[in-house]
Parts: structure tokens; C-alpha cells; sequence
């Protein structure tokens, strides 16, 4: 796994039996996972037996009945190929960190159903309060220093992100 561990939002049980994660309208979509310097490690086996990466480091999909996938999700179990050393932003998922010129700002997905059920309850509220705590920590924001050429600015996709809170720059 990534170096950075977290409490996940969703449920294991929730994420496999939703098909939205992992998919994609284009092939080329930029909401595909990019790896970061600590993924690319984690990966290295693979990236050097496959062609799994793009030039920008994004990882490439695959057409399966006319989506297109992430080419490590088994669409027969909706189950990563890689959990275990899933990208970050993966691990981050339905969180989104997006760089901008001022300010990492983090996001809510709210195309991901279990976030538009929950963003109105204790549970979000908590949880959001644990990232906020998480991402101050010197080590939390190192790893993400490292790993920050993997960060997009989403800024174009307000309308589907609820915005949770600033992170200054790292
Ligand atoms: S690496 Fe795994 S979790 Fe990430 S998009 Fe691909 S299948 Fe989904």
C-alpha cells in the first residue's frame, strides 16, 4: 500500500456494489488515477513488466463493453487488481486534493453516491474532521509533498465537488 494510511469513508461493501469508480467516459479522461513519485515505487515491478502508464504517468484503460476502465479493475468482481498498493489518489477517493497556484484544496466527490447520501450526516462531519487533522501532520503532508506532481487542479469541475477545506501549499 501507499505509504499513507487512512481510515476509509466508504465501506468496503458499498464500493462493490457501486459501478461508478474505476471507469470512465474518455480514454484519456483526466479523473484516472496518476501516480505520484511513492506509487510509481510501490509499482515498479509492474510498470516495468506492463504498459500500464501513459506519458503523464496516468494509468491507461481498457474497453469493456464500451467503458472505459481502469486497466487493473477486474469488471467481472469490480475488484482493484492492486488494492493493496492502490494509487493514492485512489486511497484518497471520494476525497479529491486539487492543486491550484494559492492552495491545495480538498473536495468531496459528490458523483459518488455514498457521498451524496452521507454529506449531510455525523459520520461525514467526523470524518471530514479526521482528514483535516490528517493532512496538518509534518510526516501526512511530506508524503504528500513527494507525491504532488500527481495532484490536477479540478477547479473546472466545481459543480460536482462539495469544497471541504485549504491546505497551504506544499
Ligand atoms: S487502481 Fe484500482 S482503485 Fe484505482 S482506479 Fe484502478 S481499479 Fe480503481
Amino acid at each position: 500500500m501507499t505509504e499513507l494510511s487512512l481510515k476509509q469513508f466508504v465501506s468496503s461493501e458499498a464500493c462493490l456494489k457501486c459501478k461508478g469508480c474505476c471507469r470512465y467516459k474518455e480514454e484519456s479522461s483526466v479523473w484516472r488515477p496518476k501516480l505520484g513519485a511513492v506509487d510509481q515505487e510501490a509499482l515498479a515491478d509492474l510498470i516495468t513488466a506492463g504498459d500500464f502508464l501513459d506519458a503523464q504517468a496516468y494509468i491507461k484503460t481498457i474497453q469493456v463493453h464500451g467503458e472505459h476502465i481502469c486497466r487493473f479493475l477486474d469488471a467481472s468482481n469490480n475488484k482493484c487488481g492492486i488494492y493493496i498498493n492502490r494509487p493514492l489518489e485512489c486511497v484518497l477517493y471520494p476525497f479529491i486534493l486539487s492543486q491550484t497556484s494559492d492552495a491545495v484544496k480538498v473536495y468531496a466527490h459528490l458523483s459518488c453516491p455514498y457521498v451524496q447520501d452521507h454529506m449531510s450526516g455525523t459520520e461525514f462531519e467526523t470524518y471530514v474532521a479526521y482528514l483535516k487533522e490528517l493532512f496538518s501532520r509534518k510526516d501526512i503532508r511530506e508524503i504528500l509533498s513527494v507525491n504532488k506532481d500527481m495532484f490536477h487542479d479540478y477547479t473546472s469541475f466545481a459543480p460536482e465537488l462539495l469544497h471541504l477545506f485549504d491546505l497551504a501549499p506544499l
